[in-house]
């Protein structure tokens, strides 16, 4: 068997389509949807990031704005430019875009976004609202998997579901999303972790295994059940003197051996990347319209 490739280029195509009509409407009333990005040093992986996310926007019709602050940079400086950002009415959603330089408490910087604007969701509040089933924005990169997995006409109700990797920023948001006693949710959900005792026998019964461990080859073949779909999160540079760069991108997954279990996978690139910030644009479109008191439709 050899798996069904999950498209999330194509799916986030559709998505931003969808998208730039709400910016068209919302523009037409006026309002230009503004993501403001807060990138402090240079780390070159962090501005590709950053440069991809003003590129969506640009693409979508909305504004975004970049705060580039030195890797030196005050914690007090960083609270103060969020401040104004937090102030100023024209911007809908903020971003700092992560890791910050050492020095700098992340928790502290995060916490001083207004929750409202926090298109991330990192914020100590909305990560409580998610906890608790009432999420005011999710996190891109969990929410991107579920809509991928629903646009591609892959149920997680009732599945058994197995995510590698516990961070704040993939595997527990992940988890909340996908256990909410909600339809389209509601799924058994086990995490493991590097503390784990014999991971392959949690991932041989996931019929929906997402791996978020940051390492090549995490999850080989024979950790995977016949069947089963593969949501591979991992973005790794691994060299390769072929490549123009130097290097190449792959996942935490070898990708070719667990196609030939899997019934269907998500490439890297091209699989989880674009829906991450397909849902950022999303949120970001999300704050503009709560802003202006418009409902919205989840
Ligand atoms: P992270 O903060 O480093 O967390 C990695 C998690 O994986 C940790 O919980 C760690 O366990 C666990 N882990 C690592 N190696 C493991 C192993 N061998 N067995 C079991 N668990 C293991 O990473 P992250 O921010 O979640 O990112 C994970 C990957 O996804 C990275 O490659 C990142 O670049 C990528 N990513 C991609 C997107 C996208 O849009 N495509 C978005 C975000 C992240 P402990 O907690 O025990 O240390």
């Amino acid at each position: 068997m050899s798996a069904k490739i999950i498209d999330g280029k194509a799916v986030s195509s559709r998505i931003r389509s969808r998208l730039k009509e709400d910016v068209d409407a919302l523009r037409g009333q006026g309002v230009i949807p503004r993501l403001a990005v807060v990138l402090a040093g240079g780390d070159p992986a962090s501005a590709t990031y950053v440069r991809m996310k003003n590129k969506a926007c640009a693409r979508l019709g909305m504004d975004s704005v970049q705060v580039d602050l030195p890797a030196d940079v005050g914690e007090g400086e960083l609270l103060a430019r969020l401040q104004g950002l937090n102030s100023d009415a024209a911007v809908h959603g903020i971003l700092v875009q992560l890791p910050l330089p050492r020095h700098i408490d992340q928790l502290r910087v995060l916490s001083a976004i207004d929750p409202s604007k926090d298109v991330d969701s990192f914020h100590p509040s909305n990560v409580g609202r998610l906890l608790i089933g009432d999420p005011l924005f999710v996190p891109c990169t969990p929410l991107g998997i579920c809509v991928l997995l629903r646009e591609s006409g892959i149920d997680v109700e009732g599945k058994d579901v197995v995510i590698v990797g516990r961070s704040t920023i993939v595997g527990r948001p992940l988890m909340a999303l996908l256990m909410q006693k909600k339809k389209g949710y509601n799924a058994t959900v086990t995490i493991c972790h590097t503390g784990t005792a014999d991971m392959a026998s949690h991932t041989r019964r996931a019929e929906i295994l997402v791996v978020a461990a940051g390492r090549p080859m995490t999850v080989t073949a024979d950790m995977v059940a016949e069947g089963a779909v593969v949501v591979d999160v991992g973005v790794n540079r691994v060299d390769d003197p072929a490549s123009s760069k130097g290097y190449r991108l792959v996942g935490d997954v070898d990708f070719e051996g667990v196609r030939e279990v899997a019934s269907a996978i998500t490439p890297v690139p091209g699989g989880v990347g674009p829906m991450t910030i397909a849902m950022l644009m999303n949120n970001t479109i999300k704050a503009a319209k709560m802003a202006c008191g418009m409902t919205i439709e989840d």
